[in-house]
């Protein structure tokens, strides 16, 4: 049984991620940083999936004791990890400019859309390296951090999700030797509490690339963002 692990998997594209995932048959590990949210989406999911298989992790991205927390939890049930999904993030500055954003914005937006995801890679990186099938580490970027289509829009939000892709290209580099992928999706404009309720996708299409990248991409798939299972421009 492989086992996925999805953080901010309480809401949105993350618990449907972990919603099909776990109807795949797939160990599913819903990780939240409020304990009762994981708690409550895991019996919720195992019950609607008919998996067992379902388990809550308290996981907060921005802290680094709650991650480590968290692994050593994880090692508690199974040494392997084939699916890591670093989902959680925030977008706290669509109207605003570049000129006018606070510094404490910055690092806040910073700290859980790019180095919580980094954190969590390496706190999880020795699980990933035990899979025998390879792990899989993807990354939820957006195209508003694409480099070639950048305006002052969501500043924080997209200069976050800059560095993210940054980040998937440099552990896909150094991960590589041992037999883990790491890529960036963009899931598209997705009808959740971040994308409002005029969003054109569904969560099953904005999940759909995600999970294609965990159950059935070519292992030696990395170093990518792709949309729509296809690599788009950084
Ligand atoms: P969402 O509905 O707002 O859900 C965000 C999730 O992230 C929630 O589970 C939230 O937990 C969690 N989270 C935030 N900060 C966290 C932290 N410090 N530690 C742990 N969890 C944290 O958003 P979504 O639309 O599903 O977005 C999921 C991902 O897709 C994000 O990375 C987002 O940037 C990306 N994305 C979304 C869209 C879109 O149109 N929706 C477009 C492009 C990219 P709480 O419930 O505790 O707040």
């Amino acid at each position: 049984m492989k086992t996925a692990l999805i953080t901010g998997a309480n809401r949105g594209i993350g618990k449907e991620v972990a919603r099909t995932l776990a109807k795949r048959g797939f160990r599913v590990v819903v990780a939240a940083r409020d304990r009762k949210a994981a708690e409550e989406t895991a019996s919720a999911l195992a019950e609607e999936c008919g998996n067992r298989e379902v388990v809550a992790l308290e996981l907060d991205v921005d802290r680094d004791v709650s991650i480590k927390a968290a692994a050593d939890r994880f090692g508690d049930w199974g040494d392997s990890l084939e699916v890591l999904v670093n989902n959680a993030g925030i977008y706290p500055d669509e109207e605003k400019s570049l000129l006018d954003v606070t510094s404490e914005q910055f690092f806040q937006t910073l700290t859980t859309n790019a180095l919580g995801p980094l954190l969590v890679t390496r706190f999880f990186r020795p699980y990933l390296e035990k899979s025998e099938v390879g792990g899989r580490v993807i990354n939820v970027s957006s195209g508003l951090g694409q480099l070639c289509d950048m305006e002052d829009e969501a500043p924080t939000y997209s200069i976050s999700k800059t560095a993210l892709n940054a980040i998937t290209r440099q552990l896909s580099s150094g991960l590589k030797s041992v037999g883990i992928s790491v890529n960036s999706v963009c899931p598209g404009w997705v009808e959740t509490d971040m994308g409002g309720s005029g969003a054109p996708r569904s969560v099953a299409e904005g999940a759909d690339t995600i999970v294609w990248l965990a159950d059935e991409a070519p292992t030696n798939l990395t170093g990518q963002f792709l949309r729509d299972r296809k690599s788009i421009p950084w």
